[in-house]
This record gives C-alpha cells, structure tokens and sequence, in this order.
C-alpha cells in the first residue's frame, strides 16, 4: 500500500481554460484517450453527446446545446493520479470556472493559433495569477494556419504580462505545418497526418536531429532553413528555462501542437506531468501557517455547489477540494462555517462519463459531497485538531446586473429563500441596495444567460414569478475601507453610480462605465477599490 505522502506526491491536479472554441474540450478528449480513459472519441461532451448527458440537468442546457456544469475527470497515467478539474465551456457560466480556479494547482492555457489571446484567455488568466499558480500554454491548431509563432509568444508576453519559454517550435503551420522541434531532446518530430482530424488514430512522431540533410526531404529544405534561424534566435535569446519562475506563474511553458489532428498531445502531457506540482498548500487563515497536504487530518473547502439534476429533490453536490490528508466516506468533519460536526455521507467523482461512488480520496482530489444545502462556497470542513479554516473564495466581478422583483406579493418568503439558496450555491449574486427592502434585489451574474437559468429555476423550484429590469451597471468595485473609516453615504460620486451591500455585507459601488470608476477615485482620494471580493 502506498503510503499518504506517497500517494498525495502522485497527484497533480489541474484545470484547462480557454477562449471558446480554442480546443478545450478537444484537448481533454485527447487527454484521456492517450491514457487509456475513454476509447473511443466524442465521449467528453462532444457538443451533444455521452457526456453531454451528465450534466444534462437543466433544460436550459438541452435547448441550447450548451454545458453549463463542470466536474472533475480523474485518471492515473505513469504512476501519477491526475485530476482535470472540467470548467463550463459556454463562457457565460465562468464565474464557476474561475471558483474552479481557486481548486487547481496549475493551469493549462489553450490558444487558437489563428486568433492568439482572446477576451475570454485574458479574463481567465487574470483569475489564475490571484493565486500564482503555474499555467502552461498549449497553442492549438497548427494543422491551420496559424500566426507567426514569434508573434504569438510576444503577444502572450505583452497582453497577459508572463514570461514565455517555448518547449517547442512549430514547423510551418496549415498545409505547409510538418511538426515541430523539440528544444529538450533537440529532434524534429515530424507531422505525418494528413492534415485532417483522424480523431482517435496516434499520429507518428519521427525523430530526426536538426542539421541532418535527410531533414531536407523529411520537412522540406525551406523549412529546414526555417527552422534552424529560429532555433538560433530563440536559444540566443536571454530567457533561460527557470523552473522556480514556473512554479510561481511568472514564466510560461508553450508548447504548439494540434489537438484535432492528436499532433504534441503526448509530449505536452509528459513534460506538463513532469514540471507541474504536486498538490499545494493551501492558508489557514486561523494561524496564517499554511496547511501541509501531508497533514494526516483531512481538511478541505467546498468551492462549487451543483443543484439536483432531478429538480424534485432540494440535494444538491458540494464539490470539495481536498487540502489535506484523506477522505474517507462516511467519516465525520467539523464544518466550520456550520459550526458542527456532520457525516461526510456520499462521496461522487465524476469519471469520464458515469458517476462513481469515492470510498476514499486524498489531498489534490476532489470529492463531490452530499449536501441537504448546509454548504456555501468557500465553506472549510475538517477532521482532527487543531482546526483549521480556509480562506474565503474571491467573489468575482459580475457583468450584468438587473432588478428582481416578486410579482406575487404573498409569496416574500420562497422569494427570499430562492434568491438567497441560488446565490448560496454560487448561481448568481445578490445585492441589497442600501435603504430598499427585501421585495426586490439587484442580481449580478457573469453571463446574462444565468439570469434566465435563474428566473427559471425561481419559477419551478420555489413556485416564484418574477419580473427582471436590466440595470446599466457594468463595472463594480468592492469598497476596501472599513466602515469606521469611510462613510458610503458621504463619497462624492456620479448620479448614476449604485451604492450597495452584498450577502456577507461587503460594501460595493456599482458604476456604469470605467470612466465614472476613474471619476470616483479622482473626487475621493481616500478610497481603495478592488475588481474581487473577499480578496485575503
Ligand atoms: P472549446 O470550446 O475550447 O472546448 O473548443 P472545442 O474543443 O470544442 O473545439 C472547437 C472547434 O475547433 C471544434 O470544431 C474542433 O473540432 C476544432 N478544433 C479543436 N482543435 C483543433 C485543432 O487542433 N485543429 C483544428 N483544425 N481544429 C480544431
């Protein structure tokens, strides 16, 4: 039996973010068949497929083909258990992806080659680098064309502001793409696909050493020529690999590949395995000492609730991610927030495509626990002592915000109990404005498509019909003063600027565009904004 040390060291657990349509979800797939986890391709969420059926619990999600829920895929590869925390593809959904991000060790950017950083790529790694943790890029679709590789390296340096260290060079890209050059191993490792996406066929990789004239024939002897003046540029360029800068998120490793065409998928795994950490410690915000994963006691922080699938049963799944020691189901753990101690009583790990029953499971894991709605997010439940408590989950920036208000006067209760459980479980956020009653709330969601899912979920889970009036607000920012040392009431702002409360009393402004966020910071000197909440 291994021991805990050892098996906590085995586990590297990690999410792929991206912009839509980058190649996440094609990149995973790849993923898990290299390792043997599914067989055939079109099983991970192919847009309207096996797995697709997993998370199908909302109609919301079969009108509109879309994945709104993530899980975790796990599978054991060359003696390591590693854990792909899964993140909604629909981009309306990321404030889920960006809790997600708080679970994760390290990060795997995925980059259309043709498009470079997107929108999306930007907001993502805004969220990733509140943690610090490494994030390895995988620029996608060289069976396309693609940008100049140079210039996509530099765009990742200026927009993102990270360091670049590509672990290879693409070779032409499109038609003309014939592999890459692997800096490590200093060979070529030629593309012999035919350029079209064979799903699940390996592609052969052929080893040939740069310099060598059967290269000529091999990529062609303008590529050749290629190549090797910009393996020279690169290897004279200053950036040296630094591993600690990797580990700390300040210097990326890219890799160029295709995922489609199963092109660099297994180098990429093998060096990411290699050079991704093991499972780190988290803040006990009690002691300010971090906790070490081989704490023998188990401890960890719920950081995404999923409603019922079956819309009759109130249950819904804390996802947990484990900090320390091990999991065992049915054991007992002192929630803290709740202030008790409760049975840990249904351990799910979502595999590929069927649910699993987790009897036990250990710090790097996640486990997705029963809960009758006694969790909210960021929420710590611990074994043993002395106990510990983790730092809340940020709550991160919404960008619509509209005014919800019961149409049925009689039912203030399972209005008040709805927008309050939904925004418990992470769905959306709820603000109070300052003076007004319960009757209405302001709600602020990452995507506009949450407010639908929320009307909707109001109507058939609590019987409440309510009316929605979008609001202008477009950017918020959480007040970092204390309340004893800064008045809300007394800051001078522009009419249009809402001054509100959010659930756990955090105060904020809502403003209606980044010049009046600029205008409030010139009139008030005194007062210090943030773009997160319950920032630590
Ligand atoms: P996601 O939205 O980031 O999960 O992206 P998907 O994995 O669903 O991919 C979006 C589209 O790009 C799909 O049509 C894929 O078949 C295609 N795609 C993904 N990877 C590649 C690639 O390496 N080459 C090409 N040509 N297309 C790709």
């Amino acid at each position: 039996m291994p021991s805990l040390s050892d098996q906590i060291a085995s586990r590297r657990t990690f999410a792929i973010i991206s912009h839509p349509d980058a190649g996440k979800t094609t990149l995973t797939e790849k993923l898990l068949l290299y390792t043997g986890s599914i067989q055939t391709a079109g099983s991970v969420k192919g847009k309207a497929s096996a797995r697709h059926a997993v998370s199908d619990w909302m109609d919301i999600e079969k009108e509109r083909g879309i994945s709104v829920t993530s899980s975790v895929l796990q599978f054991t590869y060359e003696g390591k258990c590693v854990n792909i925390l899964d993140t909604p593809g629909h981009q309306d959904f990321s404030e889920d992806t960006y809790r997600t991000l708080m679970a994760a060790d390290a990060a795997v950017m995925v980059i259309d080659g043709a498009k470079g950083v997107e929108a999306q790529t930007k907001k993502l790694f805004k969220v990733c680098t509140l943690r610090h943790i490494p994030i390895f890029t995988f620029v996608n679709k060289l069976d396309h064309d693609t940008r100049d590789p140079f210039d996509l390296t530099e765009e990742i340096e200026t927009v993102l502001g990270i360091g670049t260290y590509p672990m290879n060079w693409p070779i032409g890209s499109g038609r003309n793409f014939r592999g890459v050059f692997d800096r490590n191993s200093r060979h070529v490792i030629a593309f012999e696909g035919d350029g079209h996406a064979n799903a699940t066929k390996k592609v052969n990789e052929i080893e040939a050493e740069l310099g060598d004239p059967a290269l000529d024939e091999l990529i062609g002897e303008e590529n050749h020529r290629t190549l090797m003046d910009d393996i020279e540029l690169l290897d004279g360029a200053d950036n040296e690999f630094d591993l600690e800068a990797v580990r700390t998120g300040r210097l990326t490793p890219v890799f160029f590949g295709s995922a489609l065409t199963n092109f660099g998928v297994e180098p990429f795994l093998k060096d990411f395995l290699r050079l991704a950490p093991e499972p780190l410690a988290y803040t006990d915000v009690l002691t300010g000492e971090k906790v070490e994963p081989s704490r023998p006691e188990f401890s960890g922080f719920v950081f995404k609730i999923q409603a019922n699938m079956d819309r009759h049963h109130r249950d819904r799944i804390a996802f947990v991610r484990i900090c320390s020691g091990k999991f065992e189901r049915g054991m007992s753990a002192y929630h803290v927030q709740g202030d008790r101690t409760i049975k840990l009583a249904t351990g799910t790990s979502m595999m590929a495509d069927d649910r699993a029953i987790v009897d036990e499971a250990y710090a790097g894991d996640i486990v997705g626990l029963f809960d009758p709605g006694i969790f909210s997010i960021g929420d710590t439940v611990c074994a043993g002592k002395p106990r510990v408590q983790f730092p809340q989950i940020p709550t991160f920036a919404p960008e619509h915000f509209a005014r919800i208000t019961q149409v049925d006067t009689l039912k203030r209760k399972q209005f008040i109990k709805g927008v309050e459980e939904l925004a418990q479980e992470g769905a959306i956020q709820i603000f109070r404005e300052l003076g007004m009653g319960m009757e209405s709330v302001i709600v602020g969601v990452v995507g506009v498509l949450q407010l639908d899912v929320l009307e909707r979920r109001l109507k058939s889970e609590y019987g409440v019909e309510v009316s929605r009036h979008p609001l202008p607000y477009h950017e918020i920012r959480w007040i970092q003063n204390d309340p004893e040392e800064l008045d809300m009431a007394s800051l001078n702002l522009s009419r249009d600027t809402g001054r509100v409360e959010d659930m756990r009393g955090g105060r904020l402004l809502l403003f209606t565009n980044e010049f009046n966020v600029n205008w409030a910071e010139e009139r008030n000197p005194e007062l210090r904004l943030s773009e997160f909440g319950n920032v630590t």
